[in-house]
Protein backbone atom coordinates (compact mmCIF):
# COMPACT_ATOMS: atom_id res chain seq x y z
CA UNK A 1 0.00 0.00 0.00
CA UNK A 2 2.89 2.58 0.60
CA UNK A 3 5.28 3.18 -2.21
CA UNK A 4 8.56 2.46 -1.89
CA UNK A 5 11.49 4.49 -2.37
CA UNK A 6 14.79 2.91 -4.12
CA UNK A 7 17.73 4.50 -1.90
CA UNK A 8 21.00 5.65 -3.96
CA UNK A 9 22.50 2.19 -3.44
CA UNK A 10 19.60 0.23 -4.31
CA UNK A 11 17.45 -0.86 -0.60
CA UNK A 12 14.00 -0.02 -0.83
CA UNK A 13 12.46 2.10 1.94
CA UNK A 14 8.30 2.73 2.19
CA UNK A 15 8.09 6.51 1.65
CA UNK A 16 5.72 6.34 4.76
CA UNK A 17 6.69 5.48 7.71
CA UNK A 18 5.75 5.84 11.99
CA UNK A 19 7.77 8.50 14.26
CA UNK A 20 8.27 7.76 18.02
CA UNK A 21 9.54 11.01 19.04
CA UNK A 22 9.05 12.28 22.47
CA UNK A 23 6.80 8.52 23.27
CA UNK A 24 8.02 7.06 26.72
CA UNK A 25 9.48 3.25 26.04
CA UNK A 26 6.37 1.14 27.00
CA UNK A 27 4.59 3.69 24.87
CA UNK A 28 6.22 2.95 21.93
CA UNK A 29 5.49 -0.90 22.21
CA UNK A 30 1.95 -0.16 22.02
CA UNK A 31 2.21 2.45 19.30
CA UNK A 32 4.35 0.90 17.55
CA UNK A 33 2.36 -2.15 17.52
CA UNK A 34 -0.67 -0.17 16.49
CA UNK A 35 1.12 0.77 13.55
CA UNK A 36 2.71 -2.54 12.46
CA UNK A 37 -1.12 -3.81 12.35
CA UNK A 38 -2.36 -0.55 10.32
CA UNK A 39 0.40 -1.62 7.76
CA UNK A 40 3.13 0.60 8.38
CA UNK A 41 6.84 -1.06 7.83
CA UNK A 42 8.97 1.64 8.53
CA UNK A 43 9.38 2.76 11.73
CA UNK A 44 11.89 5.87 12.88
CA UNK A 45 13.56 6.00 16.44
CA UNK A 46 16.50 7.53 18.11
CA UNK A 47 18.80 6.46 20.95
CA UNK A 48 18.23 9.53 22.65
CA UNK A 49 14.23 9.01 22.36
CA UNK A 50 14.82 6.05 24.68
CA UNK A 51 12.27 3.90 23.52
CA UNK A 52 14.54 1.78 21.17
CA UNK A 53 13.52 -1.33 23.83
CA UNK A 54 9.93 -0.80 23.18
CA UNK A 55 10.35 -0.46 19.30
CA UNK A 56 12.28 -3.37 19.57
CA UNK A 57 9.48 -5.26 21.81
CA UNK A 58 6.79 -4.39 19.29
CA UNK A 59 8.75 -5.36 16.35
CA UNK A 60 9.44 -9.31 17.47
CA UNK A 61 5.89 -9.22 19.22
CA UNK A 62 4.31 -8.53 15.59
CA UNK A 63 4.91 -11.49 13.27
CA UNK A 64 5.62 -9.37 10.61
CA UNK A 65 9.16 -10.97 9.00
CA UNK A 66 12.43 -8.80 9.58
CA UNK A 67 12.70 -8.70 5.72
CA UNK A 68 9.49 -6.52 5.20
CA UNK A 69 10.42 -4.36 8.19
CA UNK A 70 12.59 -0.84 7.95
CA UNK A 71 13.94 -0.07 11.16
CA UNK A 72 15.58 3.79 11.77
CA UNK A 73 18.02 4.34 14.53
CA UNK A 74 19.85 7.20 15.08
CA UNK A 75 23.13 7.91 17.04
CA UNK A 76 23.40 10.70 19.63
CA UNK A 77 25.51 13.58 19.70
CA UNK A 78 27.14 12.38 22.74
CA UNK A 79 28.44 9.45 21.25
CA UNK A 80 30.18 10.99 17.72
CA UNK A 81 33.70 10.14 17.00
CA UNK A 82 34.45 6.75 16.06
CA UNK A 83 34.75 4.57 18.77
CA UNK A 84 32.30 5.53 20.65
CA UNK A 85 30.19 5.63 17.49
CA UNK A 86 30.71 1.88 17.26
CA UNK A 87 29.90 1.56 20.82
CA UNK A 88 26.50 3.91 20.46
CA UNK A 89 25.89 1.18 17.46
CA UNK A 90 25.89 -1.52 19.26
CA UNK A 91 23.74 -0.31 22.25
CA UNK A 92 21.26 0.94 19.96
CA UNK A 93 21.06 -2.82 18.16
CA UNK A 94 21.21 -4.57 21.28
CA UNK A 95 18.27 -2.46 22.48
CA UNK A 96 16.44 -2.89 19.36
CA UNK A 97 16.89 -6.94 19.80
CA UNK A 98 17.88 -6.74 16.13
CA UNK A 99 20.74 -7.98 14.10
CA UNK A 100 21.15 -5.08 11.78
CA UNK A 101 19.30 -2.19 11.08
CA UNK A 102 17.95 -0.71 7.82
CA UNK A 103 18.82 2.66 8.06
CA UNK A 104 21.88 4.84 10.29
CA UNK A 105 21.73 8.17 10.74
CA UNK A 106 23.92 11.12 12.63
CA UNK A 107 21.18 12.71 14.34
CA UNK A 108 23.03 16.41 14.40
CA UNK A 109 26.05 17.30 13.33
CA UNK A 110 27.06 19.48 16.08
CA UNK A 111 29.72 21.20 14.04
CA UNK A 112 31.36 23.07 16.85
CA UNK A 113 32.76 19.44 18.35
CA UNK A 114 33.60 18.85 14.29
CA UNK A 115 33.06 15.06 14.81
CA UNK A 116 30.71 13.95 12.13
CA UNK A 117 33.51 12.92 9.74
CA UNK A 118 34.95 10.44 11.83
CA UNK A 119 31.57 9.25 13.16
CA UNK A 120 30.56 8.82 9.59
CA UNK A 121 33.57 6.68 8.62
CA UNK A 122 32.54 4.42 11.73
CA UNK A 123 29.30 4.31 10.10
CA UNK A 124 31.23 3.27 6.70
CA UNK A 125 32.49 0.74 8.65
CA UNK A 126 29.28 -0.71 9.98
CA UNK A 127 27.75 -0.47 6.39
CA UNK A 128 30.76 -2.57 4.81
CA UNK A 129 29.97 -5.03 7.76
CA UNK A 130 26.34 -5.41 6.69
CA UNK A 131 25.08 -4.28 10.40
CA UNK A 132 23.28 -1.75 8.58
CA UNK A 133 21.57 -1.26 4.96
CA UNK A 134 21.85 1.98 4.56
CA UNK A 135 23.22 5.38 5.91
CA UNK A 136 22.80 8.64 6.44
CA UNK A 137 22.48 11.63 8.11
CA UNK A 138 20.02 14.05 9.75
CA UNK A 139 19.70 17.53 10.26
CA UNK A 140 22.78 18.64 8.10
CA UNK A 141 22.86 21.61 5.97
CA UNK A 142 24.42 21.57 2.18
CA UNK A 143 27.73 23.09 4.07
CA UNK A 144 28.18 19.80 6.28
CA UNK A 145 27.05 17.71 3.21
CA UNK A 146 30.12 18.75 1.42
CA UNK A 147 32.18 17.99 3.76
CA UNK A 148 31.20 14.50 4.06
CA UNK A 149 31.11 13.64 0.24
CA UNK A 150 34.81 15.33 -0.19
CA UNK A 151 35.99 13.45 2.80
CA UNK A 152 34.18 9.78 2.67
CA UNK A 153 33.34 7.48 0.30
CA UNK A 154 29.56 6.42 0.56
CA UNK A 155 27.33 9.39 -0.39
CA UNK A 156 24.51 9.27 2.57
CA UNK A 157 21.61 7.86 1.26
CA UNK A 158 19.46 10.08 3.35
CA UNK A 159 19.64 13.25 4.92
CA UNK A 160 16.52 13.87 7.37
CA UNK A 161 15.12 17.62 8.07
CA UNK A 162 12.62 18.99 9.50
CA UNK A 163 9.89 19.90 6.78
CA UNK A 164 5.98 20.94 6.60
CA UNK A 165 4.15 23.55 4.64
CA UNK A 166 6.00 26.39 6.83
CA UNK A 167 9.27 24.96 6.57
CA UNK A 168 9.19 23.69 3.04
CA UNK A 169 13.20 23.39 2.38
CA UNK A 170 13.61 24.28 -1.64
CA UNK A 171 17.40 24.69 -1.35
CA UNK A 172 18.10 21.30 0.55
CA UNK A 173 15.56 19.44 -1.63
CA UNK A 174 17.12 20.77 -4.58
CA UNK A 175 20.73 19.81 -3.30
CA UNK A 176 19.80 16.76 -1.98
CA UNK A 177 17.75 15.97 -5.36
CA UNK A 178 21.01 16.71 -7.31
CA UNK A 179 23.31 14.52 -5.46
CA UNK A 180 20.82 11.45 -5.07
CA UNK A 181 20.32 12.09 -1.42
CA UNK A 182 16.74 11.00 -0.27
CA UNK A 183 14.86 13.91 1.98
CA UNK A 184 13.28 12.58 4.92
CA UNK A 185 10.98 14.77 6.67
CA UNK A 186 10.94 15.26 10.02
CA UNK A 187 7.89 16.80 11.83
CA UNK A 188 5.90 16.74 8.94
CA UNK A 189 2.81 18.10 10.59
CA UNK A 190 4.23 20.57 12.07
CA UNK A 191 3.90 18.73 15.07
CA UNK A 192 0.16 18.73 14.88
CA UNK A 193 0.13 22.74 16.31
CA UNK A 194 -1.38 25.37 14.15
CA UNK A 195 -0.66 24.32 10.74
CA UNK A 196 -3.82 21.64 10.90
CA UNK A 197 -5.94 24.60 11.45
CA UNK A 198 -4.55 26.83 8.50
CA UNK A 199 -7.64 27.75 6.28
CA UNK A 200 -5.71 27.16 3.06
CA UNK A 201 -5.14 23.68 4.16
CA UNK A 202 -8.62 23.04 5.97
CA UNK A 203 -10.43 24.18 2.43
CA UNK A 204 -8.44 21.32 0.86
CA UNK A 205 -9.32 18.91 3.27
CA UNK A 206 -13.03 19.59 2.99
CA UNK A 207 -12.93 19.59 -0.90
CA UNK A 208 -11.17 16.01 -1.07
CA UNK A 209 -13.19 14.90 2.31
CA UNK A 210 -10.22 14.16 4.01
CA UNK A 211 -8.39 15.69 7.13
CA UNK A 212 -5.90 18.43 6.95
CA UNK A 213 -3.26 16.00 8.33
CA UNK A 214 -4.25 13.50 5.58
CA UNK A 215 -3.40 16.65 3.14
CA UNK A 216 0.06 17.33 4.66
CA UNK A 217 1.18 14.40 4.16
CA UNK A 218 -0.33 14.01 0.30
CA UNK A 219 1.51 17.07 0.07
CA UNK A 220 5.23 15.54 0.52
CA UNK A 221 4.51 12.74 -0.90
CA UNK A 222 3.42 14.51 -4.11
CA UNK A 223 6.64 16.40 -3.82
CA UNK A 224 9.18 13.19 -3.22
CA UNK A 225 9.89 13.58 0.66
CA UNK A 226 9.79 10.55 2.43
CA UNK A 227 7.78 11.00 5.20
CA UNK A 228 7.40 9.98 9.15
CA UNK A 229 4.26 11.05 11.12
CA UNK A 230 3.79 10.14 14.94
CA UNK A 231 1.05 9.45 16.73
CA UNK A 232 0.10 7.61 19.73
CA UNK A 233 -3.65 7.69 18.77
CA UNK A 234 -4.96 4.58 17.05
CA UNK A 235 -7.51 6.41 14.76
CA UNK A 236 -5.21 9.19 13.87
CA UNK A 237 -2.14 5.98 13.34
CA UNK A 238 -4.17 4.59 10.82
CA UNK A 239 -5.93 8.06 9.38
CA UNK A 240 -1.97 8.85 8.57
CA UNK A 241 -1.43 6.22 6.42
CA UNK A 242 -4.94 6.18 4.67
CA UNK A 243 -3.30 8.63 2.32
CA UNK A 244 -2.95 6.84 -1.03
CA UNK A 245 -6.53 7.29 -2.23
CA UNK A 246 -6.56 10.30 -3.43
CA UNK A 247 -4.07 12.80 -4.89
CA UNK A 248 -3.53 16.78 -4.65
CA UNK A 249 -4.14 18.55 -8.17
CA UNK A 250 -2.13 21.53 -9.03
CA UNK A 251 -3.98 24.26 -7.86
CA UNK A 252 -4.04 22.68 -3.82
CA UNK A 253 -0.38 22.36 -4.60
CA UNK A 254 0.16 25.68 -5.26
CA UNK A 255 -1.05 26.79 -2.26
CA UNK A 256 0.35 24.89 -0.23
CA UNK A 257 3.43 25.89 -1.75
CA UNK A 258 2.28 29.60 -0.54
CA UNK A 259 2.43 28.79 2.96
CA UNK A 260 6.40 28.30 3.72
CA UNK A 261 7.26 30.97 5.85
CA UNK A 262 10.79 29.93 6.36
CA UNK A 263 9.99 29.04 9.65
CA UNK A 264 11.82 26.36 12.17
CA UNK A 265 9.71 24.60 14.91
CA UNK A 266 12.77 22.80 15.97
CA UNK A 267 16.53 23.69 16.47
CA UNK A 268 18.72 24.70 14.27
CA UNK A 269 21.82 22.65 13.21
CA UNK A 270 24.02 24.91 12.84
CA UNK A 271 23.75 25.43 16.43
CA UNK A 272 22.83 22.28 18.52
CA UNK A 273 26.09 20.70 20.01
P1 LIG B 1 4.64 15.37 13.57
O1 LIG B 1 4.75 16.51 12.62
O2 LIG B 1 4.60 13.99 13.07
O3 LIG B 1 3.38 15.67 14.50
C1 LIG B 1 2.99 14.77 15.49
C2 LIG B 1 1.87 15.38 16.30
O4 LIG B 1 0.82 15.80 15.46
C3 LIG B 1 1.23 14.35 17.25
O5 LIG B 1 1.91 14.34 18.48
C4 LIG B 1 -0.17 14.84 17.37
O6 LIG B 1 -0.26 15.87 18.34
C5 LIG B 1 -0.44 15.45 16.01
N1 LIG B 1 -1.10 14.54 15.06
C6 LIG B 1 -0.60 13.40 14.52
N2 LIG B 1 -1.48 12.87 13.65
C7 LIG B 1 -2.54 13.69 13.64
C8 LIG B 1 -3.77 13.66 12.94
N3 LIG B 1 -4.06 12.70 12.07
N4 LIG B 1 -4.65 14.67 13.18
C9 LIG B 1 -4.36 15.67 14.04
N5 LIG B 1 -3.22 15.75 14.73
C10 LIG B 1 -2.32 14.77 14.53
O7 LIG B 1 5.81 15.61 14.65
P2 LIG B 1 7.08 14.89 15.21
O8 LIG B 1 6.76 13.78 16.12
O9 LIG B 1 7.92 16.01 15.71
O10 LIG B 1 7.84 14.32 13.93
C11 LIG B 1 7.62 13.02 13.43
C12 LIG B 1 8.82 12.15 13.63
O11 LIG B 1 9.98 12.75 13.05
C13 LIG B 1 9.23 11.98 15.10
O12 LIG B 1 8.38 11.11 15.80
C14 LIG B 1 10.63 11.47 14.93
O13 LIG B 1 10.61 10.09 14.57
C15 LIG B 1 11.13 12.32 13.79
N6 LIG B 1 11.87 13.52 14.26
C16 LIG B 1 13.20 13.59 14.01
C17 LIG B 1 13.93 14.67 14.43
C18 LIG B 1 15.38 14.74 14.11
O14 LIG B 1 16.09 15.59 14.65
N7 LIG B 1 15.88 13.89 13.25
C19 LIG B 1 13.33 15.72 15.15
C20 LIG B 1 11.95 15.63 15.38
C21 LIG B 1 11.24 14.54 14.93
Amino acid sequence: MVPPITLNNGVVMPQLGFGVWQVPDAEAETAVAAALEAGYRSIDTAAVYGNEEGTGRAVAASGVPREDLFVTTKLWNDDQGYDATLRGFDASLSKLGLDYVDLYLIHWPTPAHDRYVDTYRAFEKLYAEGRVRAIGVSNFLPEYLERLLDETSVVPAVNQIELHPHLQQPAAREYHAERGIATEAWSPLGQGKGLLEVPAIVAIAQKHGRTPAQVVLRWHLQLGNVVIPKSVTPSRIKENIDVFGFSLDAEDLAAISALDEDRRLGSDPATVN
